[in-house]
């Protein structure tokens, strides 16, 4: 197994010559069984970070490697085999005119034989709780419903990374707490490298490791309950701690003890959540 599946090496990116770097000397690298959550303000840099794992954009300066490939021009097909992306408007990658023919669009592009297709479809789409739509039209569903569908959509092909762009945006918290464990299901059984990109820190308590972006370079890296200590310090970048977190942050301070042992802040999280 690949000890890295993601990689990126002093990376910059700019959209234009004229403007400033949009990132600046990122590196940081996934190993092939993390769920990584990458947060960050509006225009922290998270979606370019996205787009330029699976060759929709490339680095100025710096490589990226994805499952062993750099990506370049010539390599993007191989990369956008193993990596699927859900973006936050699932409207936009719609290609069926019925649910099954959606998820069915990139099996038939990998030529999968039928049987094994219909086999997927069916698997997926329980997977996000969708089986009872499978004869629906996608433009028709609900904006929760959409996104479900197009999450379907990627976990149908398999891929070894799956990137999920504030793809659960639409959905409530419930739906998307729950979304989020049935991947993370998914993701413990096939060895599926886990990246969600949000700024909502709410989302980050069960990934295995947080990226925090800020103005394009990153600003910490850290387990999820490290992250949620730098209360002020997120405040000042433009993120907001949870109560739950703030909850658990006031009474370590207050040195609360429970049964007589020392509070720890990770139990109390774990306890709360
Ligand atoms: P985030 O996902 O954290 O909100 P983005 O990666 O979308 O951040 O954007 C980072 C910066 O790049 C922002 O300043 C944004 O305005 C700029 N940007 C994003 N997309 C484009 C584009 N297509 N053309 C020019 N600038 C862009």
């Amino acid at each position: 197994m690949l000890k890295h599946r993601v990689e990126f090496r002093n990376v910059y990116f700019r959209y234009s010559e004229t403007e400033d770097w949009v990132l600046k000397n990122v590196s940081f690298t996934i190993a092939s069984d993390e769920w990584v959550a990458i947060i960050g303000h509006n225009g922290s840099g998270k979606s370019t970070i996205a787009k330029l794992m699976n060759g929709l954009l490339f680095p100025d300066k710096g490589e990226i490697i994805v499952d062993g490939i750099p990506v370049t021009e010539e390599s993007i097909w191989d990369v956008r085999t193993n990596v699927g992306m859900v973006f936050q408007n699932p409207d936009n990658q719609f290609v069926g005119t019925t649910v099954r023919d959606d998820v069915a669009f990139g099996l038939e592009n990998r030529g999968v034989e039928r049987n094994e297709m219909l086999k997927r479809i069916e698997q997926s789409l329980e997977a996000v709780r969708m089986s009872d739509y499978l004869l629906h039209e996608p433009h028709r569903l609900s904006g929760g419903q959409k996104q479900r569908v197009a999450i379907a959509g990627v976990l149908a092909v398999s891929p070894h990374v799956m990137i999920l762009d504030e793809a659960t945006a639409m959905l409530d918290p419930k739906g998307r707490k729950e979304i989020l464990a049935t991947i993370n299901q998914v993701r413990e059984s096939q060895s599926l490298t886990l990246i969600t990109i949000t700024h909502d820190l709410n989302e980050i308590t069960k990934a295995d490791r947080v990226i925090v972006m800020n103005a394009g370079e990153i600003w910490l890296e850290a387990l999820p309950r490290e992250v949620f200590t730098k209360e002020k310090d997120l405040r000042a970048i433009g993120l907001d701690v949870p109560f739950v977190a703030k909850l658990a942050n006031e009474l370590i301070a207050i040195d609360v003890k429970l049964d007589q042992q020392p509070l720890h802040q990770k139990e109390l999280l774990e306890s709360l959540w």
